[in-house]
């Protein structure tokens, strides 16, 4: 069968080398579904040889991805869940933290993916000059309408932003998007005032629940997470572009234990009775699931084994 029918009807295809060192050897670790909306295709998912980075390739070329990415990808009408709350008020929490050491009156942020802009909101009421950035044309009209935040709606390669004129810029569980990550950060470095702080976040490939699951773990995400990164490849492509890790610690990334279970658990019952189960017992059973896998999750990240990395990065104050 061919690479482009595999990977679904009409999808343009490209096969990188790899995103971190370059080198064109890799060896294919399994091949991946789209288990979360359940898009036909095949994607297989490699190591590189020389430097360990794990990469989709083939993968869907850039104008194909869009496809992949529903309008539906950010719930729009309603009032922002408690997860997403959380989410948010945990970034805000690193960043109040990071500033206690700084002398800055009203640092200025740029959060690369914001989404609906929930994180920004609650950073501008907290007193920063916020920005965002977003692909999603939807995601940007509500965070210019409800919260009457700077949006760019496009990529951050596109981006018209001056250089070196953040104090701060996140980017929450947005590099495995990117089709060229090293770019990307390079580009970060760029806007990043000298000493400045990139905080990231991205899901673990060498986490315990990354090895159980394998091709089945829910941060897979394929085809929408393009490379996966260890603490040791994460260092390396912050370094690459320019920046100094500071600190990169394992969190719990509950959900993707979570969704993982789930995503068998469907299978399963779908096989058992012919149908999937239904909205209410999904969310019941994720509930149940999601207090069981919270201890569990934390204590994983405690021993350094954190189903998701945050890095803390500085831009070097002398070039
Ligand atoms: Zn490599």
């Amino acid at each position: 069968m061919v690479v482009e029918e595999r990977m679904g009807q009409a999808a343009s295809v490209e096969s990188p080398d790899c995103l971190l060192c370059g080198s064109s050897s890799a060896r294919t670790l399994f091949i991946a579904r789209d288990r979360l909306l359940g898009r036909p295709g095949e994607f297989p998912v490699v190591r590189c040889t020389s430097c360990g980075l794990v990469f989709l390739r083939p993968r869907p070329s850039p104008s194909a991805l869009g496809s992949f990415y529903p309008d539906t990808y950010y719930p729009l009408d309603q009032q922002p869940s408690r997860e997403a709350f959380a989410v948010a008020e945990g970034l805000l929490a690193r960043i109040t933290e990071w500033r206690r050491g700084q002398r800055l009156e009203t640092p200025s942020i740029l959060d690369i993916g914001c989404g609906t802009g929930l994180f920004l909101h609650l950073a501008h009421e907290a007193g920063l000059r916020v920005r965002g950035i977003e692909l999603s044309e939807s995601a940007v009209a509500y965070a210019r309408a409800n919260y009457g935040l700077d949006v760019h709606h496009g990529t951050l390669e596109n981006a018209d932003l001056p250089e070196e004129s953040f104090d701060i810029i996140t980017m929450w569980h947005v590099l495995e998007h990117l089709p060229s990550p090293v770019e990307a950060l390079r580009r970060v470095a760029r806007l990043l005032r000298p000493g400045g702080l990139l905080l990231l976040g991205v899901p673990n490939i060498g986490s315990i629940e990354a090895r159980i699951f394998g091709r089945r773990w829910f941060s897979l995400d394929a085809p929408r997470h393009l490379s996966h990164f260890t603490p040791r490849t994460l260092a390396a492509a912050l370094i690459a572009a320019g920046l100094i890790p500071r600190r990169i610690i394992h969190s719990p990334g509950t959900a993707g234990l979570v969704y993982s279970v789930m995503g068998d658990l469907t299978g399963v019952m779908l096989k058992a009775r012919g149908r999937p189960l239904s909205d209410s017992t999904y969310h019941r059973a994720a509930n149940v699931l999601h207090c069981i896998a919270r201890p569990l999750c934390a204590g994983a990240a405690r021993i350094g084994q954190g189903g998701a990395l945050e890095a803390y990065a500085i831009k070097p104050k002398v070039r």
